[in-house]
Formats: structure tokens, C-alpha cells, sequence
């Protein structure tokens, strides 16, 4: 199968495919041996940062390894990209799927802008998915003290169907992205709990034609995940916990020993610790014990 029938498969059983960033190797590993572990499909994410850290080309050879040399359903995606140069420059690189996010663009401008990334995007190859979002969640992958400005938060800011259902349908995106309470980045302030509205995603999911995908994981509680799953999110992103893991664990190896300078023994901590998590967030996206 490839990516969309897998995702569409998921939606159909009402499952979610776990979409986790990195941005070294040690990180590919630890999201692949999760997965296989496991036995299910995963998408390998890199951001605009992440991927000229690890290459753009080099994120797209790097996963086809695994995918060639295990016959394992593991894709690539091009993670939060903000404009249709960069849009062009991973679907030349080979990408299975992109996202194009003006998320903080007027409504209007974001169709416009989006309906031209995925015109741009399938003329040069007609196979990869484009995935497009409204509605602002915030841009960050870190543990923040505070909710970010603009993101929506009540219930008249988040997506409405309405207005899902006329994003997709004039742009032409193959997934879409909400905000439905979702919130990028870990938010640690007093008396903040990051929720999802479920039945939002159950209305939009009733409004437009293509799968939903989930950004802004990190930090929800387990139950709100399923919930998501069940109303029909098909793929959930992950980034903050992974990055926060693959820190603690090479923190805790020079802990134990400050003198250790061998890059493969300190950053195997960091890789085992991220790969906890993503097994973890795998056995609750795919509903297994
Ligand atoms: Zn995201």
C-alpha cells in the first residue's frame, strides 16, 4: 500500500498513523525500531530547521534505506513548510508528502497560497500527498510557560467545519490539518490544561472529503487521543515528548559518565529514550495493548 491507502485504511479502522519529527539519525532509528517493533506503518517527519540540519536529500535516502533494505511501509514528510520554493524542493527530492502551512495567513490568502503549493507540488509528481492547514496552533516544539499568542482556544476560534469544508475543497489538498484545541510545544503553565474539542473534529470530519491529521500532540492526555482517533483524526504528530526524551536520555549518560566521548555510546541513550516514547504514542494511535 502507499501512503494515502494507508492512511485511508487507518481512517477506516479507525486508527491513527504516528507522524514523529527527527533530526539526526539516532532519531530515525529510534522512530523506525518503534515502529517495527511494533509491526506498524510510520511517517518519518522533518521540518524546514530539521531538514537543512540533516539534509534535505540526504532525510529522503536515509528513510528509503529502511523502506528498500526491511520492505518496511515507512514514509517521509515534509514537515510545517512555509512557502512553494520549499514546497518544490522536497517533491524534486522525492518526498511521499508535504505541508504547506499558512496557518497564520487571512483565510483567503492561506487558500490561495495553499491551492498553489499543491498545483506546484503534483505537477511534478502527482503521487504526493499535500497536506494543508487552518487554523493557528502555534509554531513551536519546545516545553513553553505560556500558550502561545493567537492560537485559538475557545471555541469560536478553533476550524470550523463550514470553512474546512471550503478549504478543501478549493485548494485540493489530499489531508488537513485542524485546530481543535491543539496546541505545537508542551505548555507547562499553572492551571493549563491542553484539551481537545471532539466533537469538532466528529463535525469536521463529517464536512470534508479527506483524512485529518492531528498536530500539536505532545502533552495531551492519552484518553483525548483515542477520543481524536475515534471522531476521526488518521495520523497524529509528535514532536516535543520525542525531543524532550532523546535530551533526558543523553543528559542521564553524562550523568553517569562525564568522561564519556564516544558519540555512539552517549547519543545510544538518547535513542533508546526516544524510542520509548514513540512506542509508547504507536500501541495508543493504533489502539494495541
Ligand atoms: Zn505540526
Amino acid at each position: 500500500m502507499n501512503l494515502q491507502e494507508i492512511i485511508k485504511d487507518a481512517q477506516e479502522k479507525k486508527i491513527a498513523i504516528g507522524h514523529f519529527n527527527f533530526s539526526n539519525l539516532e532519531g530515525l532509528w529510534a522512530i523506525f525500531n518503534a515502529a517495527r517493533e511494533l509491526n506498524v506503518p510510520v511517517i518519518a517527519g522533518v521540518s524546514e530547521g530539521e531538514r537543512d540540519f540533516v539534509g534535505v536529500q540526504e532525510a529522503m535516502m536515509l528513510v528509503k534505506s529502511l523502506r528498500e533494505r526491511f520492505s518496511y511501509p515507512i514514509f517521509l514528510n515534509a514537515d510545517h513548510t512555509y512557502s512553494v520554493e520549499r514546497v518544490e524542493e522536497v517533491v524534486r527530492a522525492g518526498y511521499d508528502a508535504v505541508i504547506f502551512d499558512g496557518a497564520k495567513l487571512p483565510f483567503a490568502e492561506n487558500i490561495q497560497k495553499t491551492k498553489e503549493a499543491v498545483e506546484r507540488a503534483k505537477s511534478i509528481n502527482p503521487d504526493i500527498l499535500v497536506e494543508g492547514e487552518f487554523g493557528y496552533i502555534g509554531t513551536s516544539s519546545k516545553i513553553l510557560k505560556e500558550v502561545p499568542e493567537g492560537v485559538a482556544l475557545g471555541e469560536e476560534d478553533m476550524t470550523s467545519p463550514t470553512q474546512a469544508e471550503q478549504f478543501v475543497r478549493e485548494t485540493g489538498i489530499d489531508l488537513f490539518a485542524p485546530s481543535v484545541g491543539n496546541i505545537h510545544g508542551i505548555i507547562v503553565a499553572e492551571s493549563f490544561v491542553e484539551r481537545l474539542n471532539i466533537s469538532r473534529i466528529e463535525e469536521i470530519r463529517k464536512a470534508v472529503s479527506v483524512p485529518l491529521v492531528l498536530h500539536g500532540g505532545s502533552g495531551l492526555p492519552d484518553s483525548d487521543f483515542q477520543n481524536a482517533i475515534r471522531a476521526g483524526i488518521a495520523c497524529v504528530h509528535i514532536n516535543t515528548e520525542l525531543r524532550a526524551a532523546f535530551t533526558k536520555g543523553i543528559k542521564e549518560a553524562f550523568n553517569k559518565n562525564p568522561d564519556e566521548i564516544a558519540p555512539y555510546k552517549y547519543m545510544k541513550e538518547g535513542r533508546d529514550a526516544m524510542q520509548e516514547v514513540a512506542k509508547k504514542r504507536l500501541k495508543l494511535f493504533n489502539f494495541l495493548p
